[in-house]
């Protein structure tokens, strides 16, 4: 989530599991929160829900399940628009509902309250607000964008789930467009390279590919995402170490993500 501009809505990367606990942040806001009681007994309050707006980069579960989950979705009145890539055969909101609905969850999409709009976006530039944003179709499996972030002469590159080459050695065109230059980089990393030989086509990165990537691009940090589920925290704390060092001649600077991680860029 990109929250750094005052008085602006939030962008959020994503609709995965964070979601929830960033609704109830959210909420937990002065204005959202009149607005909430505003929604849930009728009173004449002038606060307007939270406009909120999110960019998707594609719909594997892990990237959308936890929209049904987001308490902002179940206030009257409420808005969020969602962009992400064109859908085979089907409207990018189509295949939400085709998802959001039973028995997956209990109810369907068009009955949460509040009005989610879907926005198509492939190689495109969008201005959302405080946020200019680049958008670029980024290898991976199936249609995936990956996103460039600016406001204020800040800029964030969100490359969450990318298909690193079989040689692990050359950076897609689109990827160096998103990443060049950037602030922060958050980019997938999911595996080992002894991982990545046995799931070479599985749509990910290595840890060390993600620092080609952001070395290649003259990133200023870098951010290891989307880890592997069979990573424990002190793997992760070691090869997060170990990245760093590597990267430290490049002016590179390695965080290793964490839920409920903050990046000040001011
Ligand atoms: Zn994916
Ligand atoms: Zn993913």
């Amino acid at each position: 989530v990109s929250r750094g501009v005052p008085g602006e809505p939030p962008l959020i990367l994503d609709l995965g599991t964070g979601l929830r606990a960033l609704g109830h942040d959210l909420l937990d806001e002065p204005a959202a929160a009149e607005a909430a009681d505003d929604a849930a007994g009728g009173r004449n309050g002038s606060a307007p829900p939270p406009a909120l707006q999110a960019v998707v980069t594609h719909l594997h579960f892990d990237h959308i399940q936890g929209l049904p989950f987001f308490q902002p979705a179940l206030l009257d009145g409420a808005g969020l628009d969602i962009y992400g890539p064109p859908q085979a055969g089907d409207s990018l909101g189509d295949a939400f509902a085709s998802v959001l609905r039973p028995p997956f969850f209990p109810i369907e999409l068009d009955k949460l309250p509040a009005e989610l709009r879907f926005h198509e976006v492939g190689d495109d530039r969008i201005s959302l607000g405080a946020f200019d944003v680049l958008v670029r179709l980024i290898p991976h499996v199936g249609a995936t964008c990956g996103y460039r972030v600016e406001s204020d002469g800040i800029s964030i590159a969100y490359v969450s789930d990318h298909q690193a080459p079989a040689s692990l050695e050359g950076v897609a065109d689109s990827v160096l467009e998103l990443c060049s230059g950037a602030d922060l980089v958050i980019h997938d990393a999911q595996y080992t390279e002894e991982e990545f030989r046995a799931k070479a086509h599985w749509g990910h990165s290595t840890i060390d590919y993600a620092v080609l990537v952001a070395r290649e691009a003259g990133a200023r940090r870098l951010a290891l995402y989307h880890h592997d589920p069979t990573h424990s925290d002190e793997f992760l704390d070691d090869a997060g170490m170990e990245a760093a060092e590597r990267a430290a001649d490049a002016g590179l600077e390695v965080l290793m993500t964490a839920e409920g991680l903050t990046v000040d860029l001011s």
